[in-house]
């Protein structure tokens, strides 16, 4: 049995906060504005979103201190701020970070009696109404249910376990014209991940794998120009829709192994989520017993054979100077080897060995 959920309604095309900004006056008549540090004032979409809000005479707050792989610490404080202005409603503008943020602030609001901590615990909170703007292509937060958040006192990032899914997305690829080549780049590979785990997974059904390869057809037209830095603007809208079938296809599905393999190396080593599950791909693609899907990839993807594809894999996840021992790798395996969820949607059988052998040959 299967079930397929995705309530966001997405609004897309050139200056569409602007010109939709009408969308947002059934929200309240407050707002909170959360986004990161730096970024969102120089692309331009806080100050799109400030003027949509402005011209429907709806108030506003902003909260800029949403760091990359959010807090708990930084959720309290966001949430104490939106509850002393009385906000109805949370935007998240920028990246993934700002993204969860948003849903994770909005159930904090929601239910001002649970402690941070407590939210991982419960099931089936609600949040006040969550509006998402994403400035890059790669985690789909914008129409996943998902909030991954870091908590320093367990050493790790953790999924908050409710399904809030934004009321409203906006997509705008102007605002990733500008987006570092390496920001571009781990992103881009964070898409391609949610697509190939959505595709190789338990969960998978004629539905889902529909979207992925439709999703994978799309990123595979983008190889050539992330290579070779060539990304105009077709090229950014094409990635922000292939980010956004991959959002799509894992609000069905999950993730898989990457994704719970990569936390440890953003945790403990600050590499870049996307680049964090990238780094193991070739190995985790290796891992299969049954090769029928994985042998798929390279055609979904226009490349001509499967050498080929782990070449672009390789150049497209180069990791610069991290140093993990054997020692780590064996803490990190186990973590994996404990997470059951990631490990259930996982088609395969899977040991704590072969999670082993996945980060070693990856990482050596
Ligand atoms: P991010 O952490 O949101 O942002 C990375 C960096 O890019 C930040 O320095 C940010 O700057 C900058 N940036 C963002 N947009 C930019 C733009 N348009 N131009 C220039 N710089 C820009 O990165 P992300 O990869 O999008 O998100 C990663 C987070 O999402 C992780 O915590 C990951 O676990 C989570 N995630 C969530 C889901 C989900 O379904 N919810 C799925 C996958 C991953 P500022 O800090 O100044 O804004
Ligand atoms: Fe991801």
């Amino acid at each position: 049995m299967n079930t397929f959920y995705m309530p966001t309604k997405i609004l897309s095309g050139e200056n569409v906060v602007l010109e939709k900004a009408q969308e947002l006056a059934v929200l309240g008549q407050k707002a909170m504005i959360i986004t990161g540090r730096a970024s969102s004032r120089l692309n331009g979409s806080l100050r799109d979103m400030e003027e949509a809000l402005s011209r429907i005479y709806i108030d506003y707050v902003i909260f800029d201190e949403v760091e990359q792989n959010p807090s708990l610490e930084t959720m309290m404080r966001a949430a104490e701020l939106g509850k002393k202005e009385d906000v109805d409603f949370l935007v998240g503008v920028g990246g993934g970070s700002p993204l969860d943020a948003a849903k994770f602030v909005g159930v904090l609001m929601k239910n001002p009696e649970l402690s941070g901590p407590e939210v991982f615990e419960r099931k089936n909170l609600q949040s006040i109404p969550i509006v998402a703007v994403p400035t890059t292509s790669g985690t789909g937060s914008e129409v996943t249910q998902y909030a991954v958040i870091t908590l320093h006192e367990e050493k790790t990032k953790k999924n908050y376990g409710q399904t809030i899914f934004p009321t409203l997305a906006f997509h705008d690829p102007k605002y990733t014209l500008d987006l570092p080549l390496s920001v571009t780049i781990n992103t881009a590979v964070d898409a391609l991940s949610h697509l190939v785990e959505g595709y190789l997974n338990r969960n998978a059904n004629l539905l889902s794998d529909t979207i992925a390869e439709m999703g994978m057809r799309i990123w595979g037209q983008c190889v050539d120009p992330l290579l070779t830095a060539k990304l105009d603007g077709q090229v950014r809208e094409k990635l922000m829709v292939a980010s956004t079938l991959g959002g799509i296809l894992i609000a069905q599905t999950g993730t898989s192994l990457p994704h719970g393999m990569g936390y440890a190396l953003t945790f403990n080593k600050g590499v870049p989520h996307g680049l964090a599950n990238g780094v193991i791909y070739v190995e985790y693609l290796r891992s299969f017993k049954n090769k029928a899907k994985v042998s798929k990839l390279p055609e979904l993807l226009g490349i001509k054979d499967y050498e080929s594809f782990e070449e672009v894999l390789g150049r497209l996840t180069i990791v610069d100077s991290i140093t993990v021992t054997d020692e780590e790798i064996r803490d990190y395996s186990l973590g994996v080897f404990e997470n059951k969820a990631k490990l259930a949607n996982h088609p395969e059988e899977v040991t704590y060995e072969d999670i082993y052998k996945i980060y070693r040959d990856s990482l050596r």
